[in-house]
């Protein structure tokens, strides 16, 4: 079945090439032109992934992306007019998964949708499923994680970043690296945007954040999976 993308530009122009290209790649799609008509849609119309303007009348794509956040992990790309506003979304650490900056080409946004649509199934990849005697489980099939048995709720970008780390404990990757293998080989993002997942990743995951036993910095390096 065709992946349902929500489109919430006002620009009613640009709003136009962004259905237009998406529908020729394949994709179904849903439109808003003003805040609370996209927060109405992505609650109730259940899309595979939310664009998401920022300046919007009615309330703001932060707000939106916000509340979405408060019992969605849809992936959310952010489409920003400028690198301040780009600066904002991961500052105020709003859950968005990714952005781009107007004007962007079709081909670097249909690049990013499918970055971010991508999950572990069951047959890709052999990453195996990690359990571990801290209570931690991470199974690939369901692409679920569940800690001391109850399911965690993560977002696709963080299911990834814990499996790609889990799936060699003790071995230091490097943000790059996780950038490449994480949100894709197409994109060239900002490397804050895997600190600020990482961050969000041990809020979820880890008793104490500030002192993980799980994901733990190497100062300078990158991240690694303690080893249990
Ligand atoms: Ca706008």
């Amino acid at each position: 079945m065709a992946k349902k993308i929500l489109v919430v530009e006002d620009e009613q122009d640009i709003a136009n090439i962004i259905v237009f290209n998406l529908q020729r790649a394949g994709f179904e799609t849903l439109e808003a032109g003003d805040g609370p008509t996209g927060l109405r849609m992505a609650l109730e119309e259940s899309p595979d992934l939310i664009l998401l303007d920022v300046m919007l009348p009615g309330m703001d794509g932060f707000e939106i992306c916000k509340r979405v956040r408060e019992t969605s992990q849809v992936p959310i790309i952010m489409l920003t007019a400028r690198e301040e506003e780009a600066d904002k979304i991961f500052g105020l650490e709003l859950g968005a998964d990714d952005y781009v900056t107007k004007p962007f080409s079709n081909r670097e946004l249909i690049a990013r949708i499918r970055a971010n649509m991508r999950r572990f199934s069951a047959g890709e990849q052999d990453a195996p499923q990690h359990a571990d005697s801290r209570g931690l489980e991470i199974s690939t099939e369901a692409a679920t994680v569940y800690k001391d048995g109850k399911p965690v709720d993560l977002s696709v970008r963080e299911f990834e970043i814990l499996s790609y780390l889990a799936h060699e404990p003790g071995r230091v990757v490097s943000r790059e690296e996780l950038m490449e293998k994480v949100w894709g080989f197409e994109y060239y993002g900002d490397l804050r945007a895997v600190d600020v997942a990482i961050r969000r990743l041990r809020e979820k995951i880890e008793d104490e954040p500030a002192q993980p036993k799980y994901i733990i910095t190497k100062r300078g390096l990158g991240y690694y999976f303690a080893k249990s």
